[in-house]
């Protein structure tokens, strides 16, 4: 048996298998010509964080614009960071945000699928079994370097201004001897296996970026780490084993991976594996004190998806802004189709921004105000009431204490041809319809400076005898414009513009006396409305209420 063949029984003793055995086991997929099969790899770490969920979008939205596969992988090699609800916080997210996974993690608990585990900590067998294979044609060898050796030679490179890591002649172990490492494991002395780099930092890699175009960066000469003390793999061998055997055809993830696609390139060339195409994907910006920043999860609470759930924002809302951010074209097609499914958008990863494209809260609550005009009161009582229930349980007893009338409500001015777009997030909305239930009203009798006290009280008397629930618009305001004469307004604005000195106003300026005695505000959806949905009783007793308080 050759020394290398002997180095890969005493390092990894229980691998029975070769790659063969997995190679068999996942097939080719069976997908038609140009269908890409795409993932993302998130590590249980903590909450859904924005990135995650952009990438996660610019993945889909690939995916579905090409016929091809979405699929989700735990990266949860790094137990230490791990916490517990981690992978059902994201996958969960994901699914909020109408982020369909075909394959991989769906739910906190299932994976599906046929390429899986799907959980790097599950699959350590298979790692160590190409590891094993490396070893064995003399491409990998162990490495029983201490962190206080590894240290002591960065220290002797920092004070000699040379790159720091284990390459070249400070990869101490590289030329260890079957014989050498036998005597060492015997002792019981803990080792990691590093890949035997054969790359020289005197040659260039090119490769074109789907995302950024074209690359150039020296070529990797670090022999790195592939499997840790404790047999689990690094990101860098995991990514290659697995995007390998998962059939992944192009990995678009943050860019700040990039500078580690030439140990990727490498690393897939060593194994006999074909590349995936790679596009880095800029991270969202933030305008602070005038300077681009990215977006940090310390400092900006945006950077949480939970964030837009509290605000209330609705999700497609939060998905179709973040598509404008994905896709420089996105607004254009919008326009175009404006009442189409985001999913519908042929995406092209070229149109995606290189340098990081800014968070711009003010467009989002555009896209979303456009977006929330367009749903059913239906659709409207249940999101508030869903959003209401989760955080603001104050508002959602207020609001599900009388459904049909709440129903009523939110159908003032909507389920029209054209809505009004007053509110962007359900966190808006007990403002906006604070009046329309009694446990939130609060009316301020201010009146306009060009209403005199006693004319708004001689309207509102003269007007509440005439007022019937039953008038549509025209026939309400009418009432209005019959007052208007009696107390010295005029009926018709452009006979006031004609004369302003001969009145004291128009009909409209006597309608936002009503709408202040009804509302407590001077701007409103339909005032003919509202009072329909309060009724004869309620209107009545707020223009009394008003007559004694103006
Ligand atoms: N676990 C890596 C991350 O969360 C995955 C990067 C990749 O997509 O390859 O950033």
């Amino acid at each position: 048996m050759s020394d290398t063949l002997k180095m890969a029984e005493l390092l990894l003793p229980n691998i029975k298998n070769t790659p063969d055995y997995y190679e068999n086991l996942y097939p080719a997929r069976n997908l038609p010509e140009g269908a890409r099969v795409v993932r993302i790899a998130p590590s249980p770490t903590g909450y859904l964080h924005l990135g995650t969920l952009f990438a996660a979008l610019v993945n889909r939205i690939t995916a579905t614009s090409t016929g091809g596969i979405f699929y989700t992988r735990i990266e949860d090699t790094d137990k230490k960071r791990e916490i517990s609800g981690g992978i059902e916080d994201i996958i969960d997210g994901l699914n909020r945000f109408g982020i369909t996974i075909d394959e991989g993690f769906v739910s906190g608990e299932e994976q599906k699928g046929d390429y899986g585990p799907y959980k790097q900590s599950e699959r350590a067998e298979i790692y160590q079994t190409y590891v094993k294979e490396l070893i064995r044609q003399g491409l990998a060898y162990p490495c029983f370097c201490t962190a206080e050796e590894l240290e002591a030679v960065r220290g002797e490179q920092e004070a000699a201004k040379l790159r720091t890591g284990y390459y070249g002649k400070f990869a101490k172990h590289r030329d260890i001897t079957y014989e050498e490492a036998k005597v060492l494991i015997d002792e019981g002395k803990p080792f990691v296996v590093r890949l035997k780099s054969p790359g020289s930092e005197e040659n260039k890699i090119i490769f074109e970026d789907a995302v950024k175009g074209k690359i150039e960066m020296p070529e990797n000469d670090e022999d790195f780490v592939l499997l840790k003390s404790d047999g689990i793999p690094t990101y860098h061998f995991a990514h290659a084993v697995d995007d390998h055997l998962m059939h992944t055809t192009h990995v678009l993830r943050g860019d700040e991976w990039i500078s580690s696609v030439p140990k990727h390139i490498q690393l897939f060339k060593i194994l006999g594996f074909k590349p995936p195409k790679y596009g880095h994907i800029s991270p969202i910006m933030k305008l602070d004190n005038g300077a681009k920043r990215k977006i940090s999860k310390r400092k900006d609470p945006e950077a949480a998806v939970h964030f837009f759930a509290e605000q209330g924002y609705d999700s497609e809302c939060v998905i179709n802004y973040l598509m404008t951010v994905a896709a420089s074209d996105f607004e254009d097609w919008r326009r175009a189709n404006p009442d189409a499914s985001y999913k519908d958008f042929k995406f092209n990863l070229k149109k995606m921004s290189v340098s990081g494209a800014l968070f711009d809260e003010v467009k989002l609550l555009d896209v979303s105000k456009n977006m929330v005009s367009k749903l059913k009161s239906d659709e409207v009582y249940e999101k508030l009431t869903a959003w209401a229930q989760e955080f603001d349980t104050e508002f959602y007893a207020i609001l599900t204490k009388n459904p049909e009338y709440t129903r009523k409500v939110l159908a003032i001015d909507r389920d029209v041809a054209k809505p009004r777009k007053d509110i962007a997030r359900w966190s808006e909305a007990k403002d906006y319809f604070a009046y329309m239930f009694e446990e939130l009203f609060t009316p301020c009798f201010e009146l306009p400076e060009n209403i005199e006290k006693a004319d708004a009280l001689a309207f509102l008397e003269a007007y509440k005898n005439v007022y019937t629930p039953a008038d549509d618009r025209q026939a309400w305001f009418d009432r209005i414009k019959e007052i208007a004469p009696t107390i010295g307004f005029a009926a018709e604005t452009k006979q006031y513009k004609a004369e302003p000195e001969a009145y004291k106003g128009h009909a409209g300026d006597l309608s936002t006396v009503l709408r202040i005695a009804i509302t407590g505000r001077r701007n409103t959806p339909d005032l003919c409305s509202i009072m329909q949905v309060l009724g004869k009783e309620e209107c009545t007793r707020r223009i009394n209420n008003a007559i004694s308080k103006f």
